[in-house]
């Protein structure tokens, strides 16, 4: 018996791991992934943490993990597949256990969104890669291309831009999505290129990825242009299904609360990406998981 569980071990659900636990309440994180940190495990660098002028994506999760565990919160690597109602608790199920509790905090984050090309699917870890901090290094002096125009797939890109010889950015309007920053220093760099107002359709290749097709958007000229990779950053989806009966969600399945980070079912919460919200960083993350944590420990209370 726990006062609160939290589903996701990401940036949200640690922050408020921590002010549940300061605030002298029990609790267990359930986590999915063999690992902890959720997306930001996967950032090269972190600049725009308030007070942390830089620092690996890794490096930030293992101190906010540590800081966690040092509370004296119980983190186990199993995946929840069910909610449970057992007034006036509730019980949180895996596969192999469950465990009862008085109050649950969802924080299971948002995972990649595919480009939904031909070829994607086979080519998947034959040239295709969703991460560019894991794979990049194995592409190191070849050509590469990344799709999309958010913040990760600029900070994808000027990390490939490092190692590869060539780094072409395709992107379906010709206004990026992601930080100006991030922009101006990919711009600057001498073996990255750029095709706008384009969309890739297809993928090429025998058993490895080999090429990609691309159509200009505004004349309709579809080119081939050589690759070895193709790194996909195409945004997120949440990783709300398994509470989607549970919980309200929107028709994106992003799970319906406002600032208060409170669900339509009484005592059930939710924090960080997973929520319906306009802004998705490491700050709102954090922001959501104190929140969360501070309306978890109420409930509680009883208050
Ligand atoms: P995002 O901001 O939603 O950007 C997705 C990009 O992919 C957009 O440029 C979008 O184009 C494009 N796109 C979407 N569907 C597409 C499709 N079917 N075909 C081609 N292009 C498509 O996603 P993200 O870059 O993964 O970032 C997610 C969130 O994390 C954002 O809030 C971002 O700021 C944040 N983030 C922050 C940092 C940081 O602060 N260091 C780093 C990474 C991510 P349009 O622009 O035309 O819609």
């Amino acid at each position: 018996m726990y006062d609160i569980i939290i589903v996701g071990a990401g940036t949200a659900g640690l922050s408020a791991a921590i002010y549940s636990l300061r605030a002298g309440k029990s609790v267990l994180v359930l986590e999915q992934q063999p690992s902890y940190g959720g997306q930001i495990v996967n950032a090269s660098k972190v600049e725009n943490y308030p007070g942390i002028p830089e620092i690996s994506g890794f490096e930030f999760a293992k101190s906010l993990y540590e800081q966690a565990v040092g509370l004296g919160a119980e983190v186990i690597f199993q995946k929840v597949i069910r909610i449970e109602e057992q007034a006036p608790n509730k019980v949180v199920c895996t596969e192999k256990d469950s465990w009862e509790c008085k109050s649950i905090i969802l924080a299971t984050g948002a995972k990649k969104r595919p480009l939904g090309v031909p070829g994607e699917e086979t080519f998947a870890g034959k040239g295709v890669s969703y991460c560019a901090t894991c794979d990049g290094m194995f592409f190191r002096g070849k050509e590469v291309a990344v799709a999309g125009g958010g913040n990760t797939a600029l900070e994808d890109a000027n990390f490939l831009a490092n190692y590869c010889s060539k780094v072409t950015v395709i992107h379906r309007r010709d206004t990026f999505r992601g930080d100006k920053k991030s922009l101006m220093r990919l711009q600057a760099k001498q073996n990255v290129t750029f095709l706008l107002d384009s969309e890739v359709v297809e993928l090429l290749g025998e058993n490895m990825l080999s090429g990609i097709k691309v159509r200009n958007k505004k004349n309709g000229k579809v080119t081939e242009v050589p690759v070895s990779g193709l790194f996909i950053a195409v945004g997120q989806m949440p990783d709300s299904e398994v509470f989607s009966d549970q919980v309200e969600t929107d028709q994106l399945g992003y799970i319906v609360a406002n600032e208060d980070c409170k669900t339509n079912k009484e005592g059930i919460f939710v924090a960080g990406d997973c929520r319906t919200k306009t802004v998705r960083q490491l700050t709102t993350a954090a922001s959501d998981g104190a929140i969360a944590g501070i309306a978890a420990c109420e409930w509680c209370d009883g208050k």
